[in-house]
């Protein structure tokens, strides 16, 4: 899975170097120019990662940085600040908003690439990696494999790639609406309860064995959620 980055930022030079960079590195980018376009592009598609510049017309980068912690569907969006302005005080400012970190310009391309990978690696340790493990669950995303307990699970491609999501981001609840926006696509029209039948196949496929615990846990009108701590 290609890891989508939002870039906001109201300087065209540095937002066309930035989105060179980053597609060089292999990553999805988006790129807005200010506050509010920042917070629409944010509620089409939740990125991966969001790139915010301190200072931005309309609604400022802090102000941006504070709304998408308020919302829960960004709440966990990684957030790295960019700002002109190196005080310790401003520093302390972004992180208390929820910035995750916090580059400093004029800086290098491979600083900022450093941050983001070490960010990612943090707080999306799924997006970061080839191989994910989770448990007894290995996700091998080049070789498009899974294995439980060492032994393949055979997956059809729908089944891959909802179990790619939810190993991205264990314990937490997706609903049906969420599960059907980030492995069909938002512009797919879907059933949400075709949603059920693929978690019903793929939890066919990875509880083939009696002695295993259900590493997918259904909550009550919310939706569903992978838990491999769970013990019933
Ligand atoms: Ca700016």
């Amino acid at each position: 899975m290609i890891p989508h980055i939002l870039v906001v930022e109201d300087e065209d030079a540095l937002s066309t170097l930035l989105q060179y960079n980053l597609e060089k590195e292999g990553y999805e980018v988006v790129v807005a120019a200010d506050g509010e376009e920042a917070l629409t592009l944010v509620s089409e598609k939740l990125p991966d990662l969001v790139i915010l510049d301190w200072m931005l017309p309309k609604v400022s980068g802090i102000e941006v940085c504070r709304r998408l912690r308020q919302r829960s569907e960004s709440r966990n969006v990684p957030i790295i600040m960019l700002t002109a302005r190196g005080e310790e005080s401003d520093r302390i400012r972004g992180l208390d908003t929820g910035a995750d970190d916090y580059v400093v310009k004029p800086f290098a391309m491979s600083e900022l690439s450093a941050r983001i990978r070490a960010v990612l690696r943090r707080l999306r340790p799924g997006l970061a990696e080839d191989r994910v493990r989770c448990g007894d669950l290995v996700i091998d995303r080049v070789a498009h494999r899974v294995k439980r307990s060492g032994k393949e699970i055979h997956l059809g491609p729908t089944e891959f790639r909802l179990l790619d999501y939810l190993m991205q981001h264990p314990g937490r609840v997706f609903s049906r609406e969420q599960l059907l926006d980030a492995v069909w696509g938002s512009d797919v029209y879907v059933e949400a309860r075709t949603v059920d039948v693929h978690i019903g196949r793929l939890r066919k496929a990875l509880n083939r064995d009696d002695t295993e615990t259900d590493p997918i846990r259904t909550v009550r009108s919310a939706g569903y959620s992978l838990d491999l701590d769970a013990r019933d």
